[in-house]
């Protein structure tokens, strides 16, 4: 789950990572008011969207009065935001951040991230901030600094003023260097954070360390033991398919292609899209519906699936290990008969019971396409999107 910038700072800011003075306006009069109350000569007005490249794309204008505060948002409410990492839709503003400008001297990149293949939470850091994590390591990928934090004694203060000369840090700044650094490893860590992302962290005209912008992602499976932070999923920022997945308990990612899945267990998932590719088609979704695929779950996930206007075929692939595919095939059926479902439906089921689960589906009666291996039921779901596609248009062209 991502949270905004303002919030990340409050949570950075709590953890000893310095701030600007700032405060949230849901209208231009709200950010004008608070300019007000602020006090100062400048602010920044900061369109908040869960996406970063605001500045590039008029998220993030200068200010010098409360009445351009309240034109810069004014600009900004309603609008929806299109930046690299939105996608051409773009991301709605239903808030801003109005903050102080501060005075800067440098920027630095600062992220922490969950090294996989280390098993560790990696520091990675360059003294060319300002810009995206990927333009410096194709630009200047010598200019990375980057350190992994050993669990069992979490991060050291050694590390941090490593890291700080590395950066090239005046001496008189290392110790708010080491105290930032910290910070974000502790709110990483105790809040269960996959990613903690200061672009930039700047050092201010009066050697001060501020984090300038602020990005966290948390673990979506550790959200329970966080409720304050789960408090702060803003659901206008999500992919609608998402959120209804979410709300439903079911793991579903929204993609581009035609034939939807369903499918349980992630990893059976991941082989049924690169298998539907591999046959020629593209999926519309990824898909876990879980272990225990009772009738209740697969109406869910029909209904899903369905709501994306793209589909044109559907695969379902269940591997019955601790289920049993007759119960299954139950599930299918009563499905089928509860959400109208217009489009091929492919049925691949294996492993225990899967005769009689097999039985259950040819005696439903239901226009199902069965089919026995993976492979074989990617073929399907493609050759029945492609003669749904060429149905469709000559529906069109009649
Ligand atoms: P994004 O990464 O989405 O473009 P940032 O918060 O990083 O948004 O802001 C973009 C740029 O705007 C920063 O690199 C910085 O130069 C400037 N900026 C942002 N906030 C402030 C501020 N409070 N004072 C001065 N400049 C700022
Ligand atoms: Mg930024």
């Amino acid at each position: 789950m991502d949270i905004h910038e303002y919030q990340a700072k409050e949570i950075l800011s709590r953890f000893g990572v310095a701030v600007p003075a700032g405060a949230l306006a849901y209208s231009p009069e709200q950010a004008a008011y608070r300019a007000r109350e602020l006090g100062g000569e400048r602010w920044v007005v900061k369109a908040q969207v869960h996406a970063g490249g605001r500045g590039k794309a008029g998220g993030v204008k200068v200010c010098d009065s409360d009445a351009e505060v309240q034109d810069a948002a004014e600009e900004m409410f309603g609008r929806k935001l299109v930046t690299h990492q939105t996608g051409p839709e773009g991301k709605g503003i239903y808030r801003v951040y109005v903050e102080a400008a501060v005075p800067i001297a440098s920027e630095i990149y600062l992220g922490f991230v969950l090294d996989r293949s280390s098993q560790r939470v990696m520091i990675v850091a360059s003294a060319e901030g300002g810009m995206e994590i990927e333009e410096i390591s194709a630009e200047r990928p010598e200019s990375i600094v980057r350190a992994t934090v050993e669990p069992a004694v979490g991060l050291q203060e050694f590390q941090c003023r490593e890291i700080a000369f590395k950066l090239g840090i005046a001496p008189g700044m290392v110790q708010q260097m080491v105290r930032t650094l910290q910070g974000c490893f502790r709110a990483f860590t105790e809040l269960d954070a996959t990613m903690v992302e200061i672009n930039p962290l700047i050092i201010t005209g009066d050697d001060r360390i501020m984090a300038l912008d602020g990005k966290m992602t948390f673990d979506d499976n550790a959200l329970f033991r966080h409720p304050q932070i789960a408090e702060l999923r803003d659901k206008s920022q999500e992919d609608p398919r998402e959120s209804r997945a979410a709300d439903r308990g079911l793991s579903y990612v929204g993609l581009d292609g035609s034939i939807g899945c369903i499918v349980n267990g992630a990893g059976l998932a991941m082989a049924t899209m690169d298998t539907i590719k591999l046959a020629g088609g593209e999926p519309a979704n990824f898909l876990d519906i879980g272990g225990g695929a009772s009738p209740e779950r697969v109406a869910k996930a029909f209904r899903l699936v369905l709501s994306d206007k793209n589909v044109q075929a559907i695969l379902v692939n269940i591997f019955a290990g601790i289920n049993r595919c007759d119960w299954v095939a139950e599930g299918v059926v009563q499905a089928l008969r509860e959400v109208q479902v217009d489009v091929p439906v492919v049925v691949r089921l294996a492993g225990t019971n899967v005769e009689e689960g097999q039985k259950i589906l040819a005696e439903s009666g239901l226009p199902l396409i069965r089919a026995t291996t993976l492979m074989e039921a990617a073929e399907r779901s493609v050759e029945a999107w492609q003669s749904e596609q060429a149905q469709n248009t000559q529906v069109r062209t009649n």
